[in-house]
């Protein structure tokens, strides 16, 4: 079990001992300081998880980062576009297959599932199936690092979203689930897919919990109150929110009341 690798600003060169994050420059609202590329490894073998968008830049600066190594696989945590949009470039650069959930973002015949354990070098990589950000959310276990890849469905700052292709109660039973395995594994740091390093996994989840069942009793009181539209509701319970973020809560409100049986 090793420490964390404290950054001195911004989640750039964050991480633990053998996972290293090199932010994309795909700085937004949504994707708060840019997409986190990991780098997992010691020694001549690596995984990368999440090359981000494609960036020429970006995927340039991680495949020179990686210098003589070996890449063994690109894995995805999903396949929203800032985490997938350059894993056909990143696989061109360095020959290496990328490995998802969803076959339509593989390349090569190898895709991934709850269970599997992946290899750099001596270090084994665990995949933990966590749906409801997106159907084909993964995160991914580092038992040496005592550290949990958490690609969306976890974030360093603020709280995820449902998307179009997500789905809440699935989202909820995931976070039950990760929060079971951090407890069980005795998890230290969770590695997100946007934002900083999180040093309190079980705290962590348990926030990420707890917002959830505030904003549903939230939003059943607005509804029960009249605001019977989803933008009306995001103007009653995310009147806190930055505007730019509304589209992102009217999607989040007609997933809750649909969860609620309200829609
Ligand atoms: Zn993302």
């Amino acid at each position: 079990m090793s420490g964390l690798r404290i950054p001195l600003e911004g989640p750039d060169g964050a991480g633990t001992a053998h996972a290293l994050n090199l932010l994309a420059p795909n700085p937004s609202p949504m994707t708060l300081d840019g997409t986190n590329t990991w780098v997992i490894g010691r020694g001549e073998e690596v995984l990368v998880v999440d090359p981000g968008p494609d960036d020429p830049g970006h995927l340039a600066r991680v495949a020179g980062h990686l210098r003589e190594r070996r890449v063994a696989a690109i894995l995805l945590t999903h396949g929203h576009h800032d985490h997938s949009g350059g894993a056909r470039t990143f696989a061109g650069l360095v020959g290496a297959p990328v490995r998802a959930l969803d076959p339509r973002h593989r390349l090569g015949d190898e895709g991934l599932e709850d269970g599997d354990v992946l290899r750099a070098g001596d270090l084994e990589l665990h995949v933990v199936a966590t749906p409801g950000h997106s159907f084909d959310s993964l995160c991914f276990w580092l038992p040496e690092d005592g550290a949990v890849l958490t690609g969306d469905t976890v974030l360093g700052r603020g709280t995820t979203v449902i998307a179009p292709d997500g789905h809440l109660a699935e989202y909820l039973r995931s976070l039950d689930r990760l929060r079971a395995v951090v407890e069980r594994v005795g998890a230290q740091a969770l590695l997100p897919g946007h934002g900083p390093v999180l040093p309190d996994p079980v705290g962590a989840l348990d926030g990420y919990i707890a917002h959830r069942r505030r904003r549903l009793d939230q939003i059943r009181r607005a509804y029960e109150g009249g605001a019977v539209t989803p933008r009306r509701i995001v103007e009653a319970v995310y009147a806190d929110v930055d505007r730019s973020l509304w589209p992102a809560a009217e999607m989040s409100v007609r997933a809750q009341l649909d969860y609620l049986g309200l829609a």
